[in-house]
């Protein structure tokens, strides 16, 4: 049965974090894009509001939210705030979703109930995914880290690219191999705390957007972390990575959505209200068109997000959906942003105003959690398998 009713629960968080978006992260969006800089205060009230761990389950401390439909209800009006925003609240999904999908009870238990809680400093505890190393971006069969096994425990030694709130994070979800002549068949994953000797942070990156969030390297000398660290069993690291990219892939794509539909509703209100030639500029059908293609594939994008998580709620296949959903919605929110900064004419190149600050954002949705060619790649295999 296909129903987009809401219920009044998914109301309710919708509607929180629509409010919380509006009153707490729109504000400090542009001074933590223009300084670069983490906005520790806005995740401080995102955790007490429930909003940044609102998918753990509540025996672990966190909102009980189990749904994905529901989540990305949450998540595209987070992104609507500011999705440098969205992605920290993002990377801590990415490390929260693995433990949740292949822990035991007791990494549940350990793990899970540290981001539900502040740090000593009272800051949230952040959560980070390391998969990606310079020489295995799009092709993990390509990583090097190694994670050799001795005495009881495992030796992890290496280097991580690209990592969203790699070195502020209190828990790692690092990904290694046992043998890398077993390609993607020796991937492990593990769980490594952030004070364990040896991860040390490497550098921070300069980004286009999303500057809100913190991207860095890692570098791993002799990390020392016990057996019960694994995450799984030996080998099911791409296994687990890739069940995580099914529900993570969907939240990306709703992200777009969020992100683009802040775009559009600025434009459109623009649209409505800029005169020339002595009417509003939304009277030329050159310019009201470009508005309505937007809202289509808004609603397209959303709809697509939408039909991946239900899938992932009913315990569907869902990686063809997700790759779709994805694919679709990052290169729309590159389109309707940028059609939203031609929208306003010059007014939208200046940095006076927040367009081009959502297109500098939106590029990032075709790039990370898998590049739109490598969504296709796994939509072409899927369409022929
Ligand atoms: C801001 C940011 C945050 C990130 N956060 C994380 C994170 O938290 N954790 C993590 O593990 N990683 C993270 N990443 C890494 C991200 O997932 C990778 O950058 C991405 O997967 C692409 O890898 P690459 O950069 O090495 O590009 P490459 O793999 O070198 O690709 C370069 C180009 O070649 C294309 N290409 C490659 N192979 C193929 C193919 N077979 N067919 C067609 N085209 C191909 C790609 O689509 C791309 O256009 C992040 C990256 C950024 C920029």
């Amino acid at each position: 049965m296909i129903d987009f009713t809401l219920t009044d629960e998914q109301r309710e968080f919708r509607d929180l974090a629509r409010q919380f978006a509006e009153k707490t992260i729109r504000p400090a969006a542009p001074a933590a894009d223009e300084k670069e800089k983490v906005p520790w205060d806005v995740l401080g009230k995102a955790l007490q509001a429930g909003l940044l761990t609102y998918y753990i389950p509540e025996a672990y401390g966190g909102g009980g939210v189990d749904s994905v439909v529901t989540r990305l209800l949450i998540d595209e009006e987070l992104s609507w705030g500011c999705a440098g925003v969205s992605t920290i609240i993002g990377g801590v999904g990415l490390c929260a979703t693995p433990i949740m999908l292949a822990g035991t009870e007791e990494q549940k238990l350990k793990y899970l109930t540290r981001f539900c809680e502040p740090g000593p400093d009272n800051r949230p505890r952040l959560g980070a995914f390391a998969l990606t190393e310079p020489s295995a971006g799009s092709d993990p069969a390509g990583l090097m880290t190694e994670a050799r096994r001795e005495h009881g425990k495992y030796v992890l030694n290496g280097y991580k690219q690209f990592i969203t709130n790699g070195g502020i994070s209190d828990i790692y979800v690092i990904f290694a191999t046992v043998d890398p002549a077993l390609g993607l068949g020796g991937i492990s994953a593990f769980i490594v705390e952030g004070d364990t000797p040896g991860l040390v942070a490497g550098k921070k990156e300069e980004k286009m957007g999303i500057r809100a969030s913190h991207t860095a390297s890692l570098i791993l000398e002799d990390v020392e972390i016990p057996v019960a660290n694994r995450l799984g069993e030996e080998g099911e690291g791409f296994k687990i990575a890739m069940r995580t990219f099914n529900i993570t892939r969907a939240h990306v794509a709703i992200s777009a959505v969020g992100l683009a539909r802040a775009a559009y509703e600025y434009a459109l209100n623009y649209a409505q209200e800029r005169r020339q030639f002595g009417k509003p500029i939304y009277a030329n059908q050159a310019v009201s068109f470009m508005l309505t293609d937007m809202a289509i594939q808004i609603d397209a994008s959303r709809l697509l997000a939408w039909r991946a998580a239900a899938r992932a709620d009913r315990g569907q296949p869902a990686i063809m959906q997700a790759s779709m959903a994805k694919a679709f919605a990052a290169d729309m929110a590159m389109k309707v942003t940028t059609d939203a900064v031609q929208v306003l004419g010059g007014y939208g190149y200046s940095r006076e105003y927040p367009v081009e600050k959502w297109m500098r954002d939106a590029k990032i949705m075709q790039i990370y959690e898998g590049t739109s060619q490598i969504q296709r790649l796994v939509i072409s295999r899927q369409l022929a398998a």
